[in-house]
This record gives C-alpha cells, structure tokens and sequence, in this order.
C-alpha cells in the first residue's frame, strides 16, 4: 500500500512538472521573460530579436532596449540626476546578433586572432545580453568612457547602489569572473525588473547563482503545493467487526483510496 502511494506521488508530481508552466519552473529558458539567462554557455541563436524595442528618452547613443526597461532606464537616469546631479548617458542598449559579431571580429583582427584574449574584452556573438534587448552601458556625461573607472565616478557609485531600485542590477561585479565569465564592468546594467532586482542585489551573488537558488526555490514550491506529498495524517483505520466478510473487506478498502 505504501509503495503504491509513492509510485502515486512520484506520478503526481512528474506530470504536475511537466504540466507547470515553462517559465514558471525554468524561467531562464523564457525568451520573452525578465529572467532570461544570455552567456557563453546559454547562447542565443542569429535569429532572436526581442519584441517592443523602443528608444529610450535619455542622453547618448544606441538607447533602443525592450520598452519595459527603456522606461525603468529613463527613471533611473531621472533619479540619478536629482540626487546627485550628474547625467548619465546610454553607450550602448540593443545590439542585434549581426552587429556583436561584427565587433567580435573587430576585436579578433586586433588582438591577432587570439579567441581567448578577445572574449576577454568582447562577448561572442549569441552570448551578449544585448542582444535581448535588456541590457545598457552606462556611461557618466562628464566621464563617458566604458571603463573600470566608471565605477568610481559618482555616477556610476550611486548606479552600482541604486540600480536595484528601478529593476536593475550589476552584472558582472569584481570577482565574479568565474562563474559570469565575464571581467568586471561596472559600466554594464542589466533589466530584471523590480520584483526580483532587489533580492538579487540584496543577495550579493552572480545571475547565475541567484537563478539557480530561486529556480530550487520555485521547483521547491511546486512540489509542497501539491496534496499528495505533502504529509498526511494517518487514516483512521476502520474498527474491524469481528466475522466481517470477505465482501464487506473488500468494501472498506475501497471506502478508503
Ligand atoms: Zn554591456
């Protein structure tokens, strides 16, 4: 009886699995969702292009991003400029698979071919988070360089801490590396929304790391909702008439699936 219950419970809770919404267990995998998850290990194909890109109203160049994140971006530069009066400017929003495989061959020719020391500096085509539509270098208008000392400016300081606020975080923090493989870039903002920016913030962990404990967490909570696994009381057993039938057995079995 105890084994048919397991093979029930396992049974229950593959198809409930199965059955669960894509982007609710792995919402990674969800192309068109604030979670999804763009490196060199996840790459996306030449054909991906996210849906509603807009040009962000902010100072700078190449400011199209998804229109959820172009309006968070425009707060975001708002809020910047009121609390610490210096303009943040966009260097560099959406970038489509063509164009990050052009500066990847660019940064190939100039460093000689060498695959390793240009992924240094250049995402492989397919591997950039530009190319969803969710990402923005950021630059400080009196400080414009996409740099290590962006994160020393004032601008940058007060994005580093603040991003969260508006749905943002810091992708690729100092040491970091080698689970984002990517070198630190204090320039470089990435949209999550701000249901899930301020727990990665406050976690202090790589994308990475925060999306593997929070899918554990999701799969997690999808087991425990479901009844069967859940630990039942133990069933009252029926009082047995002494000189019950055979039928009348067969009867209370069946009362109590
Ligand atoms: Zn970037």
């Amino acid at each position: 009886m105890s084994l048919l219950r397991t093979i029930a419970s396992l049974l229950a809770a593959g198809s409930m699995l199965i059955s669960a919404p894509l982007n609710t267990a792995a919402p990674q995998n969800d192309f068109n969702g604030r979670l999804f998850l763009c490196n060199r290990q996840f790459m996306v194909s030449p054909e991906y292009m996210p849906e509603n890109l807009r040009s962000a109203d902010v100072p700078g160049q190449v400011r199209r991003m998804r229109e959820e994140a172009a309006a968070a971006l425009e707060e975001m530069f708002a809020a910047c400029k009121a609390e610490t009066n210096k303009t943040l400017i966009s260097v560099s929003g959406f970038r489509s698979y063509a164009t990050q495989q052009g500066i990847y061959r660019r940064k190939l020719r100039s460093v000689k071919g060498s695959v390793e020391r240009a992924q240094q500096y250049v995402a492989p085509p397919g591997a950039s988070e530009h190319q969803l539509g969710l990402a923005m270098d950021i630059g400080q208008k009196s400080d414009p360089h996409l740099n290590a000392s962006f994160g020393k400016t004032k601008g940058g300081i007060w994005t580093r801490e603040n991003c969260w606020r508006f749905g943002f975080i810091l992708r690729y923090n100092e040491g970091w590396e080698s689970v984002t493989g990517y070198n630190y870039e204090p320039w470089h903002f990435r949209y999550v929304g701000k249901e899930y920016s301020k727990s990665i913030h406050d976690a202090g962990v790589p994308f990475e790391t925060w999306l593997a404990e929070h899918r554990t967490a999701l799969l997690t909570e999808l087991i425990r909702s479901d009844r069967i696994l859940r630990p039942q009381p133990p069933a009252e057993e029926p009082a047995q008439m002494p000189g019950a039938t055979p039928e009348a057995d067969s009867k209370t079995e069946a009362e109590s699936k």
